[in-house]
């Protein structure tokens, strides 16, 4: 073997050393090893990787669902930085440090604010439908520089990881994937799944909906997981003003919806806002 070897495979062609990626090819399942401005396979298949650092490992017809749009990531990254998440995000790091082996895998990880002080402690990759999220993501967490940090725009429902390579997986806001939950987690393996609860955005909703929709209640049992921990995270915020209202109507799902009325948010006098988070916790049975 020679020197500076260990952590990676000899290319054949070029004799550099060449470091194992997170991610597998989206095409063959193959190990993809990380080049210079790529990701690429033994099979020849390459991707990519944008100068943000991101690398899109999404294959085949667009999916249905559609990814956040370059608003939707704006509003929330400017919204972020104040602090309404701070206490869901305290509790994901919680988490983190109870099972510090092994990879970190946030299944959408939106801009990659709540990995932002995680990322630099362990193996993590980010996974968002959203090329602007993910290009946002990979800013915030150094994918471009970070031996250990990757960022990739793919489908929960596909992801291009290793079968029982993951310890630990976040679905923040996110789908439930349970068959892929269940095969990228390895015996053990914990799964944090955090969503919005009852109150969350109350006043937001009053405000924009002649009738709010209420979220549907959450089941928490699901085959293959034992339900370690459950958790409600509620607590009320002060806004600046009714813009950061607005702001926080065009981060969220609220702003795809046809029953909304946005307008209504500058003349109301809205001064708080309720943050209301269900989480719950996993271990891969
Ligand atoms: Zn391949």
């Amino acid at each position: 073997m020679l020197p500076g070897s260990e952590n990676g495979m000899i290319h054949e062609e070029t004799g550099g050393i060449r470091r194992p990626s997170l991610f597998c090819c989206p095409v063959c399942g193959e190990r993809l090893f990380r080049e210079d401005s790529a990701l690429s396979c033994a099979n020849g298949h390459s991707f990519d990787r944008a100068r943000s650092g991101y690398v899109n490992l999404l294959t085949g017809r667009p999916p249905k669902l559609e990814g956040d749009t370059r608003e939707m990531v704006a509003a929330r990254s400017a919204f972020l930085g104040k602090g309404f998440y701070s206490a869901l995000r305290r509790e994901l790091e919680r988490i983190s440090s109870g099972t510090l082996d092994g990879v970190l895998l946030d299944a959408g990880c939106g801009e990659g604010w709540f990995l932002e002080n995680i990322a630099p402690t362990r193996p993590t990759a980010a996974l968002d439908l959203s090329k602007f999220a993910a290009a946002s993501a990979a800013k915030r967490l150094g994918a471009k520089t970070r031996e250990n940090v990757e960022v990739a725009v793919a489908s929960v429902y596909g992801m291009p990881l290793e079968t029982g390579g993951v310890s630990l997986i976040f679905s923040v806001f996110a789908p439930w994937c349970g068959a892929e939950f269940r095969r990228l987690l390895g015996r053990g393996g914990v799964l944090a799944v955090a969503a919005p609860g009852a109150e969350h955005l109350a006043e937001l909703k009053r405000i924009i909906y002649d009738r709010p929709p209420h979220p549907e209640p959450r089941e928490h049992r699901h085959e293959g997981f034992e339900l370690a921990e459950e958790k409600r995270v509620t607590y009320s915020v002060e806004l600046g003003g009714a813009e950061d209202a607005l702001e926080l109507f065009r981060m969220t799902p609220h702003s795809r919806s046809g029953e909304a009325h946005p307008e209504r948010i500058l003349t109301s006098d809205v001064r708080t806002m309720t943050a209301d988070f269900d989480l719950a916790v996993y271990r891969r049975a």
